[in-house]
C-alpha cells in the first residue's frame, strides 16, 4: 500500500501510546495509577458548562463564521488585555479546535520546504511533527536540568542561520515545567526582528505558574516584533476543558487570514457549543482556575517530597504546568543485567508490574527521564509514589547503583 511520502516524516504521539496501554489494561480489570495523563483531572467549571447548556437549549447549534464568533474574539483581545496590557483586535483572532490547530493552522500558514524553524528541547512532540508536516525541518536548541532547564537565548541563537524562518517557544514548557525569562525572549525577539524571523508561542499553560514571576511574553513580543509574532493560548488546561476543544491564535491579520483559509477547509468553525461555553470561561469569574492552580502547587509539593525520599529520583519542582520531570538516569545505570537500560524500559515495567503509568523521557526527545503528571488525585500520587519507590527498591536497592 501506497501512503503519502509526508505519512513517513511523522510518527504517532507517543505520550498517547500511554494513554492506550492505561485503556487497555483496565479494560482487562486492572487497577491502574495514571501519572501519564496530560490532562487536568478537575471538572470543568459549573458556570462553563451552563453556558453551553444554555447554547443548547437556545438552539445555538450551527456554523458560525470560521474564525469563531466575534464575542469570543472580543473575549479573547479582552483576556490579553488584562492579562497582559497588549492590544489586538478581532481580525487579529481566529479561533481553533484547541491550542493544537492553532500552532498547525500557524505552521502551515509561515512554514515550507527549506525552512528551519527552531524550538528548544525536550520538547512536546507535536511541536516538532506540526514542522516537518509543513515540510520545514526542525532544528532543537537543548536545554538541561542542571540549568533547571532554562531556555537560553543564547542556544536558540546559535541554532539560526539563513534558512530559519521560525522560532516556537513553549513556556511554561511540557514536559519540563521551565518558563522563559522575559530577558531571554525580548533578546530573542531583537534579532527576530532584525532577520525577520517569525516567533511563535505556545501558551497553553499559561495559567498554571505558580509563583508570582514576571511572564509577560506577549508584551515582550508587542513592543519588540509585534508584526513576527503569534501567540498561540488555549482553553483546555485553564479551564478543565481538554474534550471541548478550544483554542486561538493571535497573530498579524495576513497570518489570521492565511490560518482561516486554511481552517475554511478541514475543519471549519469550532463547535458553536464549545464557543459559548469558551465565552463563559474567559469573561466569567475566574476564580476557579486560582482554585486549581493552588490544588496543583499542593499537589506539585507533595509528591517532589514523596520522590526526594530516593535521592536517585532527581528532580526540581517545575515553575509552570502540572508534569514533574524526573531524571531516572542513576537508577537505570544500577540495573542489573537483563534489566531494563531506557527510561521507555523502565516505563514499561513500571506499568507492568507495579500498575503506575508515566511516561518516558523518549516521548520528549529526553531518554532517561520520566514524566509524572500530577493532574491527579493526592491519593493517587500518594499511592503511586509508594509503588514507585517500592519497584526501584526491588529491582535496585540503593547503594548498588553503578
Ligand atoms: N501545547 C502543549 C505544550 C501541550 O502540552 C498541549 C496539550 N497537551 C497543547 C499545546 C494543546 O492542547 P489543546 O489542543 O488541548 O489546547
Amino acid at each position: 500500500m501506497k501512503l503519502a511520502d509526508r505519512t513517513t516524516r511523522i510518527g504517532g504521539s507517543p505520550t498517547m501510546k500511554v494513554t492506550a496501554t492505561v485503556d487497555r489494561l483496565r479494560r482487562s480489570g486492572v487497577e491502574v495509577i495514571d501519572f501519564g495523563a496530560g490532562e487536568p483531572d478537575f471538572p470543568t467549571p459549573d458556570a462553563i458548562k451552563a453556558a453551553a447548556r444554555a447554547a443548547i437549549d437556545g438552539n445555538f447549534t450551527r456554523y458560525t463564521p470560521v474564525a469563531g464568533i466575534a464575542d469570543l474574539k472580543r473575549a479573547i483581545c479582552d483576556r490579553y488585555r488584562a492579562d497582559y496590557g497588549v492590544e489586538y483586535n478581532e481580525s487579529e483572532v481566529i479561533v481553533t479546535a484547541g491550542g493544537k490547530q492553532a500552532l498547525y493552522n500557524t505552521a502551515l500558514s509561515l512554514f515550507g520546504a527549506g525552512d528551519e524553524v527552531i524550538t528548544h528541547a525536550p520538547y512536546w512532540p507535536t511541536l516538532t511533527e506540526q514542522i516537518k508536516l509543513a515540510e520545514a525541518t526542525p532544528v532543537l536548541a537543548r536545554t538541561y536540568p542542571e540549568d533547571g532547564f532554562a531556555i537560553r537565548a543564547r542556544t536558540i541563537l546559535d541554532a539560526v542561520t539563513p534558512r530559519t524562518r521560525g522560532v516556537i517557544i513553549n513556556s511554561p514548557c511540557n514536559p519540563t515545567g521551565a518558563l522563559i525569562a522575559e530577558s531571554a525572549l525580548g533578546a530573542i525577539a531583537d534579532v527576530a526582528a532584525r532577520q525577520n524571523i517569525w516567533v511563535l508561542v505556545d501558551l497553553c499553560y499559561e495559567k498554571l505558574i505558580y509563583d508570582e514571576v514576571p511572564h509577560n511574553l506577549p508584551r515582550v513580543l508587542a513592543e519588540k516584533c509585534r508584526d513576527l509574532t503569534v501567540l498561540c493560548g488555549s482553553a483546555s488546561k485553564a479551564y478543565a476543558m481538554t474534550g471541548w476543544r478550544c483554542g486561538w491564535a493571535i497573530g498579524p491579520p495576513a497570518v489570521i487570514a492565511a490560518s482561516g483559509a486554511i481552517q475554511s477547509h478541514s475543519t471549519s468553525n469550532v463547535t458553536s457549543i464549545t464557543q459559548k461555553a469558551a465565552l463563559a470561561a474567559l469573561t466569567g469569574s475566574q476564580a476557579p482556575v486560582r482554585a486549581m492552580l493552588d490544588e496543583y502547587r499542593g499537589r506539585r509539593d507533595q509528591l517532589h517530597q514523596w520522590l526526594s525520599a530516593d535521592p536517585r529520583l532527581r528532580c526540581q519542582k517545575p515553575a509552570g504546568a502540572f508534569y514533574m520531570f524526573v531524571d531516572v538516569g542513576d537508577v537505570l545505570s544500577g540495573l542489573e543485567p537483563g534489566g531494563f537500560r531506557t527510561s521507555l524500559d523502565f516505563a514499561d515495567a513500571l506499568l507492568e508490574e507495579s500498575r503506575v503509568a508515566v511516561t518516558p523521557g523518549e516521548a520528549f526527545d529526553a531518554p532517561g527521564f520520566i514524566r509524572i503528571s500530577y493532574a491527579t488525585s493526592m491519593e493517587n500520587l500518594r499511592e503511586g509514589s509508594r509503588r514507585l519507590l517500592d519497584f526501584l527498591a526491588k529491582h535496585s536497592p540503593q547503594g548498588t547503583t553503578a
